[in-house]
């Protein structure tokens, strides 16, 4: 394949790559999103393999084998729970990656383009500042993603990690790494000094993950998102590879947008999340119960909504754990052929990855239409009869508007607490994500449904 035609298939695929992302931001067109995706990586991988400067057609089809045997894997066999531990293992890659193709373009720099030794000097400078850019963020990617990973699937403490003086530890490991990365270019690049830097950025990415809590966790994802970009166009700069800048700050900026809204959702701040660990100064409310609770039984709740004329349905993670959205969408039909309307309040971080309960419902063929989000439905709970909380604890918590001292004081929840009932799903008395109690399980327009939430719709449904 000529030079061109690579250049040509490149422009193609970053074009079918932003075409993806458009059709991602909507349920309806997601499945063509990703259709585009696939179609672009496909015309990307084409190209770069056989383009005139790649080497080793065995090796890299030897490659591409084992990698792509081991994702389509794991991409069956994971649980659609465990999606945010799954991409943080893979955003650790991209910073690998990253971290390895700077050491491998420091000790083989690319032939230079100019010809005098002015342009040359300049190409060699420009050169080595990308490869301590990409080295040092795919570090920080590489280890942060790590933390996130651990926090994510419980080997780590979901409570942030408080050392003394924690921001002025970060600011410190940024300081030294541009001193660092001056000592690098004066002295026409120093391995000495690549090895201290990616040192610290390593623990730097370590320290900015560990000192965030639990309940902040999708928006590190999703920061992690951006940084495993940034760490892909920093590779790309360094391998002179066009699609892979452009793919990186698709993926950099996407994810950082992303991040954005979600700060937004939670009423955290943004800056206070790229500098690693906000919100901590909160003292932590203890998980104690806060009154008594009341239970109903199935039976009751079935009888309660035939008598509803309006019914919000709100899931969380427990819906997720239970695979309970299939007898939800059986309940949902059977409601509205009676005249009732129902509708669904979403969260923007219901369950455990941004979508996740739309992906459900979509899943078990819910209308779309009346899947609303958060902002839309928020002002009808004091009009609406009956709620079903299935599954979701942090999301629906009072105590984010009511409590300033708890860890999640701030964070727009769904006002559930304002319909005339409330029926909460779960297993137990115990807290959410958070670790935090909610005061709406002891409200008096509260009744607890206790047990596996699909076991209990399966039983609503039955009765009605
Ligand atoms: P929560 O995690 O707050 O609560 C889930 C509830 O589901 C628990 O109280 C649990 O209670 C119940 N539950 C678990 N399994 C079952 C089951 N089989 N049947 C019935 N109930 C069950 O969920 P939310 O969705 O409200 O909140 C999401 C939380 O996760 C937020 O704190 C958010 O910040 C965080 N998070 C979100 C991410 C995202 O991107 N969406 C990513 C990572 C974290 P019990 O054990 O008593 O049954």
């Amino acid at each position: 394949m000529s030079a061109g035609l690579v250049q040509a298939a490149y422009i193609v695929a970053a074009l079918f790559f932003i075409l993806s992302l458009a059709g991602l931001s909507k349920q309806e067109s997601a499945k063509s999103g990703n259709y585009y995706g696939i179609a672009g990586m496909t015309i990307a991988l084409i190209a770069t393999i056989f383009s005139p400067s790649a080497q080793g057609f065995g090796w890299i089809i030897l490659a591409m084998i084992i990698g792509g045997s081991i994702g389509i894997y794991y991409a069956k066999k994971v649980e659609m729970t465990e999606m945010p531990e799954l991409v943080a293992v893979l955003h650790s890659f991209v910073g690998m990656a990253a971290v390895l193709v700077g050491y491998n373009s420091f000790l083989e720099p690319p032939a230079p383009v100019s010809t005098d030794l002015a342009g040359m000097h300049a190409e060699h400078v420009i050169h080595l500042v990308e490869v301590f850019l990409g080295v040092f963020i795919g570090a920080v990617t590489f280890t942060g993603s790590i933390v996130a990973f651990g926090k994510l699937r419980g080997v780590i403490s979901s409570s942030p990690l408080n050392l003394p003086h924690k921001h002025k530890l970060n600011l410190l490991a940024i300081v030294v790494s541009l001193l660092l990365m001056y000592h690098f270019v004066s002295a026409e690049g120093s391995m000495f000094a690549l090895i201290v830097m990616t040192l610290i950025a390593f623990a730097f990415g370590y320290h900015l993950v560990a000192s965030i809590g639990g309940a902040d966790m999708p928006v590190v994802v999703s920061m992690l998102n951006s940084y495993s970009g940034w760490a892909a166009a920093a590779a790309g700069f360094m391998l002179a590879n066009d699609l892979l800048i452009v793919t990186g700050a698709l993926v950099g900026s996407s994810g950082a947008i992303l991040s954005y809204i979600m700060c937004k959702a939670m009423n955290r701040s943004f800056v206070s999340v790229i500098a690693g660990g906000f919100g901590q100064e909160i003292s932590i409310s203890g998980d104690e119960e806060q009154g008594e609770h009341r239970e109903i039984s199935a039976e009751d709740v079935a009888d309660m909504l035939k008598n509803s004329k309006s019914v919000i349905i709100t899931p969380g993670y427990g819906m997720a754990v239970a695979q309970a959205q299939y007898p939800v969408y059986e309940i949902t039909e059977k409601l509205r052929s009676q005249g009732i309307d129902v509708r669904f309040g979403i969260h923007p971080v219901a369950g455990r990855l941004p979508g996740h309960m739309n992906v459900l419902l979509a899943e078990a063929k819910v209308p779309y239409d009346i899947v609303l989000e958060m902002d839309e439905i928020n002002d009808d709970f004091s009009s609406t009869d009956t709620v079903l909380v299935i599954g979701a604890n942090d999301t629906v918590n009072p105590a984010a508007l009511e409590d300033p001292n708890s860890p999640i004081a701030g964070m727009p929840v769904l006002e559930v607490w304002n319909a005339q009932n409330v029926i909460v799903f779960k297993r137990s008395m115990n807290t959410g994500y958070a670790g935090v109690q909610n005061p709406l399980f002891f409200k008096e327009n509260t009744h607890m449904l206790f047990g596996d939430a699909k076991d209990s719709v399966d039983a609503i449904s039955k009765s009605l």
